[in-house]
């Protein structure tokens, strides 16, 4: 018999339950009660899915108010002292300590700066990074994952805890202050967990799931001798542990990992299939094995026949000690396909949320343990069909769009002459001033912005009249920035609800969702598109409004693009074709929407890529594949152009240290960067490197609703005219301006080009 089990479900709700009810918390319109009491309703709800899906087991601990990391920085006590005034763990106060250690402020306590947040692995999920300092000890603080596995019991269900393993909560930590070796924190850290094993235990659970994902990046030496000694030491605390790895490959690790003191091991065959042999070859005899079949990642129905297959000498070596489950957890997927109204009927066919993707691990392991029941048959066979109507449907495989891509060539991604001569004839044609000032593309999205297009988007508002809605506060944006006295002018974006959406929606190959959400962070979800097959451009997509703004203006007009490799990034992906081919798809779509925006006579054309870096792999040996293929999309998107048509790109990241090599061979005429933040440090790699083209370095974080001062600015822009020559430097700010006000947008430019006036006196 099989076991099927949950790795971790979506907390969110259907419908965003949690979203409201915590945001109706920090406005003080529900309170602590009424708030748990919503909490736990939710819990109870997603248990019932998992378990009516048919799973073996549910996932407990899985649930958090805002984030499962900062749950363990509260579980292990890991409070900053910024957050403690003596009461902080009481607990009517535990709740409140946590959110004010996500977001600074909750409804009681004293405002403090929020912790840390960033990117969990290669996901779009972000975590609250825990802050670790010299000579940290932990005590059991938080004891949800205790008392909601408790909960969970209590109401019937047959669970699994899962908690994020020691090794992975240390190695996301960030050390404050004295620096030192964070290993040293282990043993106290191991003394909390035993606790909470023992606890967990007496709450009547049997196995615990922890999670070491750190385990398939590369960890250096002492971190995996470190991982033999924690699980020795956790073996032994009255309940059976799996140790579950997943977002890749255990690689070099496999050995230490397979034969660690723990009963069972999750692995994630569908990032790294080739792992099972492996695995299975040196799997100690007493050992279970779940293994990671279903997508946690993508929104695909499986191929359950095709996974049957896969697991055969699995199943045949390891009978019961047999798990399957999906490869991670199932957080990164929206919830629940079945509210899926206005999506088209094949499409919805192809696809699995949470609750399906429940329901496909519960019949693998039904198949797997034998079981040929007539309902089970049904689903392999409606499987079989899907699979078959994926690989021949004529909306996925599109022969001019495969032509296309097997027609490109190196030389299409190269511009006509080398960035020297392209520079001179672009100086002539725009005729700019040195330090030329411009925006990144975005300006305020007020909420008369906001309210046109939802009654557009209800249909209470015609075409034109939405058009000509759009057009007037394009013309207004334009009038400002040209009072401002502004060089290089944008149409401010007003039409656009998200700069991925808005090019999915207009290209074949992309479907979208009514209630698709995922979590990003805290209350905020976002909703991906989905790429389902090959992709192309039916029409102009941006023209149109980039030629209504030109005609406006005196002023060069800048089109504003996203960039292939971002709305890639952002959208979920096929994974029936290599990401780089739908990148290329992409690329040829966009190259189109260059080359209409040149003949339609705009001579300044940006082209977004702030995600680039994070579509990085985890291991750096894959590093230079991928990079490879995106900086070749960029270049094939960007090099249809005359050599006087000007590109620009922008990036808002911290670090291009380790891939400035590749950011230069993009060959931007113009890159705008993220720096106001770092003091201008982020220019030392493009100084080392001797980067040739011309820079926008970010004077002022849009972030913040603070007007940047003057002389700040000026002298950021000084420090950085001595990395880079004057004359390749360019005046922005860090990002777009769309959610900040008009009030202070006006007064932050306006100072921004009071200081290129002085600059230029001067250089
Ligand atoms: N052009 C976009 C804007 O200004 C860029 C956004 C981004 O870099 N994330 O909003
Ligand atoms: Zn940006």
């Amino acid at each position: 018999m099989a076991t099927s089990h949950c790795v971790g479900f979506p907390r969110i709700g259907k419908h965003r339950e949690l979203k409201k009810a915590t945001e109706a918390y920090w406005r003080g319109d529900l309170d602590q009660s009424a708030l748990m009491a919503e909490g736990k309703r939710l819990r109870s709800m997603h248990w019932r899915m998992q378990q009516n899906a048919g799973m073996d087991r549910v996932a407990t601990g899985d649930f958090a108010w805002y984030d499962q990391m900062l749950n363990h920085s509260l579980m292990l006590g890991a409070i900053p002292q910024r957050f403690r005034d003596g009461n902080e763990t009481n607990a009517d106060n535990l709740l409140d300590t946590l959110f004010r250690m996500a977001r600074g402020r909750a409804p009681t306590g004293k405002p403090a700066a929020a912790c840390e947040m960033t990117k969990w692995f290669d996901t779009n999920y972000h975590y609250i990074v825990p802050e670790l300092h010299k000579g940290q000890t932990f005590q059991l603080t938080s004891q949800s994952v205790i008392e909601e596995t408790a909960e969970a019991i209590q109401q019937g269900f047959n669970t699994k805890p899962v908690l994020i393993g020691p090794l992975t909560w240390l190695w996301l930590g960030k050390i404050k202050g004295e620096s030192f070796d964070r290993l040293e924190l282990l043993n106290s850290l191991i003394d909390v967990y035993g606790q909470v094993l023992e606890e967990l235990a007496k709450a009547g659970a049997d196995w615990v799931h922890i999670d070491e994902p750190v385990l398939v990046l590369d960890l250096p030496q002492p971190w995996l001798q470190a991982c033999e000694n924690v699980y020795n030491r956790l073996q032994n605390h009255n309940v059976k542990i799996m140790l579950a790895t997943y977002f890749g490959g255990l690689n070099d690790a496999t050995t230490t990992v397979v034969n660690l003191p723990v009963e069972g091991l999750h692995v994630d065959l569908v990032r790294a299939p080739e792992q099972l042999l492996q695995e299975l070859d040196r799997l100690p005899a007493y050992k279970t094995l779940s293994v990671g079949v279903i997508d946690g990642r993508n929104i695909w129905r499986s191929d359950l026949s095709a996974i049957l297959e896969q697991l055969k000498p699995a199943r045949e070596k390891l009978g019961d000690r047999l798990w399957v489950s999906s490869s991670c957890s199932l957080l990164h997927v929206p919830v629940d396909l079945s509210t899926e109204e206005q999506l088209d009927d094949e499409i919805k066919s192809w696809l699995s949320f949470a609750v399906q993707k429940c329901e496909e691990v519960a019949v693998l392991g039904r198949a797997l343990s034998g079981d040929s029941s007539d309902s089970t048959r049904t689903r392999f066979t409606l499987s079989d069909a899907v699979a078959c109507s994926r690989k021949t449907s004529r909306r996925v495989h599109r022969k001019d769009v495969e032509q296309s891509v097997s027609a490109i060539t190196p030389g299409m991604m190269q511009r006509q002459s080398p960035y020297a001569k392209r520079h001179s004839l672009q100086r002539e044609k725009l005729n700019l001033p040195l330090f030329p000032t411009t925006t990144i593309g975005s300006f305020p999205q007020t909420s008369e912005i906001r309210r046109q297009r939802s009654l557009y988007r209800k249909n209470q508002l015609s075409n034109q009249q939405y058009l000509e809605s759009m057009q007037q506060e394009i013309q207004s944006t334009i009038k400002r920035q040209e009072s401002l006295g502004l060089d290089v002018l944008v149409h401010g974006e007003a039409e656009r609800n998200d700069m991925v959406e808005y090019f999915g929606e207009q290209l074949d190959g992309f479907a979208f969702t009514e209630y698709g959400w995922v979590q990003s962070y805290g209350s905020r979800c976002v909703k991906p598109p989905i790429i389902y097959g090959d992709i192309s451009r039916p029409a102009p997509m941006t023209v149109t409004w980039s030629v209504f703004a030109q005609q406006q203006t005196d002023k060069v007009m800048k089109g504003m693009l996203t960039g292939p490799v971002t709305i890639l990034c952002w959208s979920f992906t096929r994974d029936d074709i290599p990401e780089k081919v739908s990148c290329e798809q992409l690329a040829l779509a966009l190259r189109e929407e260059v080359v209409d925006l040149e003949q339609a006579g705009i001579q300044v054309i940006q082209i977004d890529e702030p995600a680039i870096r994070e579509g990085l792999p985890l291991r750096k040996a894959d590093w230079p594949e991928y990079l490879d293929w995106a900086v070749n999309c960029f270049r094939l998107s960007a090099s249809g152009v005359k050599d006087e048509t000007q590109i620009h790109t922008h990036m808002c990241y911290s670090e291009f240290n380790d891939i400035i090599e590749y950011i230069a061979a993009m060959d931007a005429d113009v890159i705008t960067i993220e720096t106001s933040r770092s003091d201008m440090e982020l220019l030392d790699a493009f100084e080392e490197f001797e980067y040739p083209n011309e820079i926008g370095p970010g004077v002022y974080d849009i972030h913040s609703p603070n007007v940047p001062e003057r002389s700040w600015m000026k002298q950021l822009m000084q420090k950085a005219a001595e990395k880079i020559p004057a004359e390749r430097l360019w005046i922005n700010p860090d990002c777009g301006l769309k959610t900040r006000d008009w009030p202070e947008v006006e007064e932050a430019l306006s100072n921004m080009v009071q200081v290129a006036r002085e600059l230029r006196a001067e250089y």
